[in-house]
């Protein structure tokens, strides 16, 4: 069975362009420099799982002409990352199903505070809310949906435990600064990683470049592409810094893996 996973979004929680940022990425007319917020959408045989609903999801399905969501995998509860969630509404009534959403508890938690109105909340609706199944996840116990086999990286985000993704042979970890030991064993015999790699400085939450570089060669993937980039990292300028099998992704970038998934 062959995995793809397409880039929906390579930017940071602001996007890129900044919004009124003058600065020479955020002035480029390289489309690669042109970050939507971070998103990927695996396929997998016949099911396709969407990690993360941006903030510019709706962008994201219509530049991608999704048309079918099998399930919604959350990384973690910031608002970049969940911030498209009405938006499943569509998905709704295209599918005449409700979504179902994986993710650890706190995350859930965090959804269903944040969009409580979607939640048996609402004072008077308008136009109809999100329909969601929640289905809490174990850190590193994979878990099936339809035929995909998914394994969650347990990874952390500053002080926050979140989750990283694998479908078959590649591993989406967007939002870390440190990956357990334990973590790297799930990541063995990877053929494509896509890792946070956020600007050329040191951050309390996200790996710098540096830092997902030497990760990057610790996880030995054939390939490693990088996302969640910020407009201090040009692509065309900054990608004579990168390794020969490392570089940085960008929106509407397919990445499929040569070898299939294992399942
Ligand atoms: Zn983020
Ligand atoms: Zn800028
Ligand atoms: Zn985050």
């Amino acid at each position: 069975m062959n995995v793809s996973l397409l880039m929906l979004g390579s930017g940071t929680s602001q996007g890129v362009p900044a919004i009124g940022c003058r600065c020479e990425t955020c002035l480029s007319d390289d489309p690669r420099d042109k970050r939507l917020r971070p998103s990927v959408l695996f396929t997998t045989g016949r099911s396709t799982l969407l990690v993360d609903t941006s903030s510019d999801f709706r962008q994201q399905m219509l530049r991608e002409g999704v048309r079918c969501i099998d399930g919604v995998l959350y990384t973690h509860h910031h608002f970049d990352h969940i911030g498209g969630f009405d938006d499943l509404r569509q998905f709704n009534f295209l599918q005449n199903t409700a979504m179902r959403i994986y993710g650890l508890q706190n995350t859930l938690d965090e959804v269903r505070l944040t969009f409580r109105y979607a939640f048996g909340d609402a004072l008077q609706l308008g136009g109809g809310v999100p329909s969601t199944i929640l289905h809490a996840v174990k850190p590193a116990i994979p878990f099936s949906i339809d035929a995909a086999t998914v394994t969650p990286i347990p990874v952390m985000h500053g002080v926050l435990p979140i989750l990283g993704y694998r479908v078959g042979d590649i591993a989406y970890i967007t939002d870390t600064n440190h990956i357990p030991e334990t973590s790297f064993q799930l990541l063995e015999g990877l053929d494509v990683l896509v890792l946070d790699a956020l600007r050329h400085k040191e951050h309390p939450t996200h790996f710098c470049l540096d830092e997902a570089i030497e990760i990057a060669r610790r996880i030995g993937a054939r390939k490693t592409w990088f996302t969640h980039i910020a407009h201090n990292i040009m692509h065309e300028r900054d990608s004579a810094l990168l390794p020969e099998n490392m570089d940085f992704s960008y929106d509407g970038l397919l990445i499929t893996s040569e070898r299939g998934s294992h399942d």
